[in-house]
């Protein structure tokens, strides 16, 4: 399978943000995965129009179940696609925590984005309370078996494994924590969407840099990294997307 380096720069970028895309492009013109890089949606078609032509593909970081309709404020996956997006980030563990959304919301947004043509990349992961407690595999299971449409392929799904405590604080779990996870999320994709789960991409995310994104990508059922803070520099990113080309 084809491994991807999913950039979510959250809120942050401007149109000055815009040399990193290129600068990127430039680095990386034929990389050995996929590269993914999801701005504030005041940048996605301006990004779009950039990346044009270059392996960078660029995707929103949140979406709405209906595809049109009274909701100030929301963008739905077809307004998402029309500006030059092909995924689209759901269930980040930022969105759950500020917007209270459910397990049953993703999953809704999920069918929606994948309904409107997008890549759905569902992101489950722990609360550091959650780990302490050894219930970190109940919660990621339940979460996977919640957020994700039943219907899904490898074609039209990525899963985001992000232990909440280990986003933007520098810590991460041992090789051994995230091996066990990504097993387990195998398993547990299989038991919910059948054979396709062999094809789908399950990233880790949190806390990757360049200096620990090796030995990430060393482990057996990382297909790739969801970045945050270092992916808004395209030297950082590029490392990241360096080491996974090598691995
Ligand atoms: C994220 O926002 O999904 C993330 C993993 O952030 P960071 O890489 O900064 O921990």
């Amino acid at each position: 399978m084809r491994k991807l380096a999913a950039g979510n720069w959250k809120m942050n970028g401007t149109a000055a943000s815009l040399t990193e895309v290129s600068a990127l492009a430039q680095a990386h013109p034929a990389p050995a995965c996929d590269m993914l890089l999801c701005p504030p949606a005041t940048l996605i078609a301006r990004m779009a129009d950039v990346a044009k032509g270059t392996p960078v593909m660029i995707g929103g970081q949140d979406c709405h179940a209906k595809s049109s309709g009274a909701h100030t404020g929301d963008i739905s996956a077809e307004m998402l696609l029309d500006s030059g997006a092909s995924h689209v980030i759901l269930g980040h563990s930022e969105r759950r925590t500020d917007h209270a959304e459910t397990d049953a919301q993703v999953l809704a947004k999920a069918e929606a984005a994948i309904k409107a043509g997008l890549i759905a990349i569902v992101c489950i992961g722990e609360t550091e309370a959650e780990r302490d407690a050894g219930r970190t595999l109940d919660v990621v299971g339940t979460q996977l078996h919640g957020s994700v449409p039943a219907d899904a392929t490898a074609a039209t799904l990525v899963i985001a494994y992000e232990p909440v405590w280990a986003i933007g604080t520098g810590r991460t779990p041992t090789l051994a924590e995230i091996a066990e996870v990504h097993a387990f999320l195998r398993t547990r994709l299989t038991a919910r969407i059948g054979v396709q789960a062999a094809g789908v991409r399950l990233l880790y995310g949190g806390s990757v840099k360049p200096s620990n994104a090796t030995e990430i990508f060393a482990i057996p059922h990382v297909d790739g990294a969801l970045v945050g803070g270092a992916s808004l520099k395209a030297a950082d990113f590029g490392a990241i997307v360096a080491a996974l080309s090598a691995a």
